[in-house]
């Protein structure tokens, strides 16, 4: 990369950008054997309905138990995954164990995966769906599939397709992190999604940033005028919480509700009320 934008970028090749080269290949090497060595894991982070204070979804969010470095995040690990293919069986296996683990949950809190671009055309994802949901035995309206507008740049025609057969088998389709990506508003038109996840970068400042504010209030109506959902990306504080709610925000998703745990936390039934404390313990209580 440093020799591509010529000589007078040199100096910016710098120990450390060599050290995260190296980083990335240790870690490119090791995430080969991953899967079959079980060192993947799906953490769940709630949706909450702002109106009701339920849960109304848990995204499913991937992290990388690694024997030597720890916890890795995905943000570290997704994009050597896509380089290297192997996000397709990441991806397929992180669409299969969602629906598994869900299929014990209350039947009203659907389960979020995220796609990623390079997944689409390699494989038969519609097939891929419909068996994770036929092993699992979980209605197609529990699955919500989060795609990024970056998805869209790849322009292959399959992804249109793929998405709106899924949509046609009652698949719930979400635009993740809107707002910061190009062609948001005419995939919004072609493809029927039913919830816009607004981007962390807007909710963080609604609460002194008018300008903030008024982006976000805009997608929240326009969410509305299409008749779907939104959540608002990492709400941190109850400050937060208020405005969204007070403009007509449906949903929300923070470390404020609760932060990506290796399972959602619910007392099993019978237990007693103050077992585990959050919205998780709350939803079972009123749902048995
Ligand atoms: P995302 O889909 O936008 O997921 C939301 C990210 O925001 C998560 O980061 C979550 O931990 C973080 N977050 C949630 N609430 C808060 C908050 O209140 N404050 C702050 N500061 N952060 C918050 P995470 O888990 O590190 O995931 C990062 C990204 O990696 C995801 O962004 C998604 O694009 C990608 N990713 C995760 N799992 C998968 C997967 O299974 N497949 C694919 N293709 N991508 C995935
Ligand atoms: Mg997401
Ligand atoms: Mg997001
Ligand atoms: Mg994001």
């Amino acid at each position: 990369k440093a020799k591509a934008s010529g000589k007078g970028q040199f100096c910016f090749f710098d120990e450390k950008l060599a050290a995260k080269e190296a980083d990335r290949r240790v870690l490119q090497a090791d995430l080969r054997d991953a899967l079959e060595r079980n060192e993947l894991q799906l953490f769940y982070q709630p949706e909450i309905d702002l109106a009701t204070g339920r849960v109304r979804a848990a995204e499913a969010l991937l992290r990388w138990m690694h024997p030597e470095h720890g916890l890795v995040a995905p943000d570290r690990f997704i994009p050597i995954a896509e380089e290297t293919g192997l996000i397709v069986p990441i991806g397929n296996w992180a669409i299969e164990t969602a629906c598994r683990e869900a299929a014990s949950w209350p039947d009203d809190v659907m389960v979020a995966v995220n796609l990623s671009a390079a997944q689409v055309g390699k494989v038969d994802l519609v097939s891929i769906v419909q068996n994770a949901l036929a092993d699992a035995g979980i209605a197609p309206s529990r699955l919500e599939i989060e795609v990024t507008e970056s998805l869209f740049l790849t322009a292959d025609p399959a992804l249109l397709r793929d998405l709106e057969h899924l949509d046609a088998m009652g698949v719930r389709l979400a635009l993740d992190d809107f707002g910061t990506g190009y062609s948001s508003l005419s995939y919004l038109q072609r493809l029927p999604f039913k919830r816009i996840k607004i981007d962390r970068s807007f909710v963080a400042g609604i609460t002194e940033d008018p300008r903030a504010m008024a982006i976000t209030k805009a997608v929240i109506d326009l969410a509305a005028a299409l008749g779907i959902e939104t959540t608002a990306e990492g709400v941190e504080t109850s400050a937060q919480r208020r405005l969204l709610a007070e403009h007509g925000c449906t949903h929300a998703q923070g470390f404020l509700f609760g932060k990506p745990r290796p399972r959602i936390e619910l007392p099993a039934a019978g237990e007693g009320a103050n077992v585990v404390a959050g919205p998780w313990a709350a939803q079972r209580d009123n749902a048995s």
